[in-house]
């Protein structure tokens, strides 16, 4: 069993709020929303973040940008505007090792981030 609570979300060993998943990629809401659109896209292959990322990533990578796009219109932001965020390592504050992306979205947001 594997010890990344983010591998165990995708196994469905941990419960989430699903909003969409497929072979290789699944979305769920995030437990502490910060906004009310609050969603993570998460490969199911563990992958630490963007800095462990492969060549042979390069197809994954892109389907999960059309994914985030699907799902940001089937949450109704995709016309009103919404962020990724994917935190990379210390200064990002990055908490799950399993690399994922933030989409935020539902209110206007603050720019630049804090
Ligand atoms: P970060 O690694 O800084 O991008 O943040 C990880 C995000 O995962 C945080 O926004 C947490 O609220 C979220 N999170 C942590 N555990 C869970 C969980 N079991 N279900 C849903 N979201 C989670
Ligand atoms: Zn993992």
């Amino acid at each position: 069993m594997s010890v990344c609570i983010f591998c165990r979300i995708a196994a469905g060993e941990i419960e989430s709020k699903v909003a969409y998943q497929d072979e290789s990629v699944v979305v769920f809401h995030d437990a502490n929303p910060v906004t009310p659109v609050h969603v993570l896209i998460v490969p199911r292959e563990h992958i630490e973040n963007i800095m462990a990322l492969q060549e042979e990533h390069s197809k994954l990578m892109g389907h999960m940008l059309l994914i985030t796009a699907k799902v940001a219109r089937e949450l109704g932001v995709a016309e009103t505007g919404f962020r990724l965020v994917t935190n990379t390592n210390r200064d990002a504050g990055q908490f799950v090792p399993h690399l994922h992306w933030h989409l935020l979205g539902g209110r206007a947001l603050g720019w630049p981030p804090g």
